[in-house]
């Protein structure tokens, strides 16, 4: 028997995932899914082709964002379901982002070429097809010029933090993002809170307006699985979860890997109709 329920975490080529938002949807239903959000890094771009994919079929698509957010040092990920994509705040904001994007890999680029390498911003962009560009894009190059033989090297020789190449970039704190995924109408979510590396500070963290936490993530042990189920009912949270895939190049992450039954989604949904109380 197909295991029927909803990936609640999937990227597509809108941000950095490996299918287009069309291949992705029919792919979630060649797998017996009976849904995803999508939820690409700091754009909508991909939800309105992903549910125009749906339509029609008995499959549903939640839009969805994952904010990549800065605490500390921290790379904390917000995600947000079932907002209104057409907000123009919220268009506003990732209009901001996406420009501090590109003027920061403008700004790594003049800082490579300072320090003496032959670096070309067309380059750097040709590498982002989707627009959004990142210090991976500049490895990218910087491997293919033949300064390094690894992105790996490329972030430790010259784009990590203190290295030659190196541009802090704007980022949204949390807080900031929890309030704007509430603002465009959606439900915030604290994305696998595994990976923070502070897990002390993790109650600390749930108190900042979430709504959910992502309880089930192919990277989280049983035993956090566990521990993140009975913090969510401490704080009164709705225990999401969903598989992060990206395409076929991270093992765990396939599509599927992670889900949650169709009632989850309608507990977000009840949260944002105000059927239940907000906290
Ligand atoms: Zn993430
Ligand atoms: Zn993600």
């Amino acid at each position: 028997m197909i295991y029927m329920a909803v990936d609640l975490h999937t990227h597509t080529t809108a941000s950095d995932g490996a299918l287009s938002p069309k291949q992705l949807v029919a792919k979630a239903i060649n797998c017996g899914l009976e849904g995803i959000a999508i939820t690409d890094h700091d754009t909508i771009g991909g939800v309105e082709e992903a549910l125009a994919a749906a339509r029609g079929k008995s499959f549903i698509v939640i839009p969805g964002i994952e904010f990549s957010t800065d605490w500390n040092d921290e790379e904390v990920h917000v995600l947000g379901y079932f907002i209104d994509y057409r907000n123009s705040r919220l268009l506003q904001l990732l209009e901001k982002l996406e420009e501090s994007r590109w003027r920061r890999g403008q700004k790594m680029v003049r800082k490579l070429n300072n320090a003496g390498l032959t670096v070309d911003w067309n380059q750097v962009a040709a590498m982002a097809e989707n627009g959004v560009v990142g210090r991976p894009h500049v490895a990218q190059v910087l491997v293919e010029a033949g300064y390094v033989s690894s992105i790996a090297e490329a972030f430790e020789k010259y784009l990590g933090k203190g290295r030659p190449g190196y541009v802090p970039r704007f980022k949204l704190t949390p807080r900031d993002a929890v309030r704007e995924v509430k603002n465009a109408g959606g439900i915030p979510v604290l994305a696998h809170p595994g990976l923070l590396k502070r897990q002390e500070k993790l109650t600390e963290v749930l108190t900042w307006g979430f709504a959910g936490i992502e309880v089930y993530y192919p990277e989280h042990s049983k035993e956090q699985t566990k521990y993140f189920n009975k913090l969510a009912e401490q704080h009164n949270l709705i225990a999401t979860g969903g598989s992060d895939y990206h395409g076929e190049t991270r093992e765990k992450n396939f599509l599927g890997a992670a889900t949650v039954a169709k009632e989850v989604v309608q507990k977000l949904l009840d949260l944002r109709e105000g059927r239940i109380q907000w906290k």
